[in-house]
């Protein structure tokens, strides 16, 4: 829970409970009625109990019981008619729980139930004291109402429907293992990066990593110390290099990474500190490296082969090493 959320929950538990309060003041309940605000306290230090996650649940109908006490009351003593306008702005308020909380039937059951009692009531009781006349009036409140209820469960119906094709993109896009982007990830970052050079003319290098002998070490120090290792692995290259560029996990255990703005003899530099890094932590594995620079013009495939070429030249020469692509 972040600063803001935090505050936002505390201001609305203030609100519902001064709320409460000043109606206390202005219209001091009396008899069974005190017993009513008692079952609304009940109610709402239930919910407040069980955290900000689950609360809403609990609020709708804590909500709509302490509506229906203050319309009941006020119908029996007679309050003037104006004063149940002072309801409708708050009403939506349920709504927001019930959509935000519950599946979208459920929402709308509660939502619906809650507002054809209310303004049922209202409506029996201001007819009472008015006559009929005043029904037109409460219809279109009705319709109103009914409308901001669909708008606000849409809404939350499209809020988490935009958060879960985010999770799962973001699932389809990243390594389990190192949390770095896999290789669809960088091949998407490949393409548009591509678009860019063809489009501005702006360079940018690719290097292929693989780290040496690593099935060795899986073999004599078990998989999962070599899981442990090429998580480590993924944090130093990401602590290493800029913002900007993408280091992603390639395949087992090779990584790749897209330097924008960047230079075959400056890729180079960079491929040959991160060879040290590696060697100077002395996790007992180094790697070998192919570096090229996007030639204008090129395939994707091209520029990938030229890499794997210069890799390969890396790991034949004796491993341990960056090798540059002609
Ligand atoms: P080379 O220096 O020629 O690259 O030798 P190598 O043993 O690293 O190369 P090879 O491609 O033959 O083997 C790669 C090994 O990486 C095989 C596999 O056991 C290991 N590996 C691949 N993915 C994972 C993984 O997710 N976790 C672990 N622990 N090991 C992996
Ligand atoms: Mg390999
Ligand atoms: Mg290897």
């Amino acid at each position: 829970m972040d600063s803001t959320f935090r505050f936002l929950y505390a201001l609305s538990w203030v609100g519902l409970l001064s709320g409460l309060v000043v109606r206390f003041v202005t219209l001091p309940p009396k008899g069974w009625e005190l017993l009513g605000y008692l079952a609304v306290v009940a109610v709402f230090a239930y919910a407040y109990a069980q955290g900000p996650r689950r609360a809403p649940r609990y609020l709708v109908h804590g909500a709509g019981l302490y509506f229906l006490l203050e319309i009941v009351r006020s119908l029996y003593r007679g309050v003037e008619g104006w004063q149940f306008l002072l309801l409708g702005p708050w009403i939506p308020a349920l709504y927001v729980l019930a959509a935000f909380a519950h599946t979208v039937s459920a929402a709308w059951r509660y939502s619906l139930g809650w507002t054809l009692l209310l303004y049922g009531l209202v409506a029996l009781g201001l007819a009472q004291r008015e006559g009929s006349g005043i029904l037109p009036y409460v219809a279109i409140a009705l319709l109103g109402q009914l409308t901001v209820a669909s708008l606000i469960i849409l809404l939350a119906r499209f809020r988490e429907m935009y958060g879960q094709t985010r999770f799962w993109r973001e699932q389809a896009l990243t390594c389990t293992l190192t949390g770095l982007p896999n290789r669809r990830a960088f091949s998407l970052a490949l393409t548009r990066e591509i678009s860019r050079a063809e489009r501005y003319g702006t360079p940018f290098s690719l290097v292929l990593m693989d780290l040496d002998h690593f099935k060795k070490i899986n073999d004599t120090l078990g998989h999962d110390h070599g899981d442990e290792l090429l998580r480590r692995v993924a944090r130093l290259l990401v602590d290493q290099v800029r913002r900007e560029d993408v280091v992603a996990r390639w395949g087992g255990e090779e990584f790749a990474l897209l330097l924008p703005s960047t230079h075959l003899e400056d890729a180079k530099r960079l491929a040959e500190r991160l060879r040290q890094v590696l060697e100077a932590q002395h996790w007992g594995v180094t790697a070998s490296f192919g570096v090229a620079e996007y030639v204008l013009g090129e395939e994707e495939e091209n520029l990938f082969r030229r890499a794997d070429q210069a890799l390969y030249r890396a790991k034949n020469a004796g491993r341990n090493r960056v090798e540059m692509a002609e």
